[in-house]
């Protein structure tokens, strides 16, 4: 099965929309296997953001990221990484759809409130970042799981 990293970002915690935003993951039946509020530090934020290094925007996005707390997930389901990120919306939210989080909760791609790894390497690395092993909830079921065994 597989599994991503989702991050509700500062501005996303900061403007009251953590349950909104998990509540799209879970309308879904993903299942969440890890979860945790923290502030991200400068060395995770330039080891996530690595692929962007060198970029106009990679400094003021470093500071975004760092900004205040983030909500950190790691979800698991049947292609969960481009299922999420359809649920997210694209990068620009004016160009995300309505009924998409970023199409309906942001105005600008520097502040667009979520991010979702976009393969599963990248899924794979950022958990890592993220989560120590530990912190990884193996031992339920979600309904979903529960009603396809049947
Ligand atoms: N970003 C930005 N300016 C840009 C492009 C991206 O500030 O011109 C930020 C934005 O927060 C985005 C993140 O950098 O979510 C990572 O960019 P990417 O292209 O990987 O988009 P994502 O995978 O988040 O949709
Ligand atoms: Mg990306």
């Amino acid at each position: 099965m597989e599994r991503t990293f989702i991050a509700i970002k500062p501005d996303g915690v900061k403007r009251g929309f953590i349950g909104k935003i998990i509540s799209r993951f879970e309308d879904k039946s993903y299942k969440i296997v890890a979860m945790k509020m923290i502030n991200v530090t400068l060395e995770q934020a330039k080891k996530h953001y690595a692929e962007h290094e060198g970029k106009p925007f990679f400094d003021s996005l470093i500071k975004y990221i760092t900004s205040g707390p983030i909500v950190a997930m790691v979800l698991e389901g049947e292609n969960v990484i481009a299922g999420t990120r359809h649920i997210m919306g694209k990068t620009n939210p004016n160009e995300a759809d309505v009924g998409t989080i970023r199409g309906d909760f942001a105005q600008v791609k520097e502040y667009n409130i979520v991010h979702g790894s976009d393969c599963t390497e990248s899924a794979n690395r950022e958990i890592d970042i993220y989560f120590d092993k530990s912190e990884l909830c193996e031992n339920y079921k979600t309904m979903l799981e529960i009603v396809m065994e049947h």
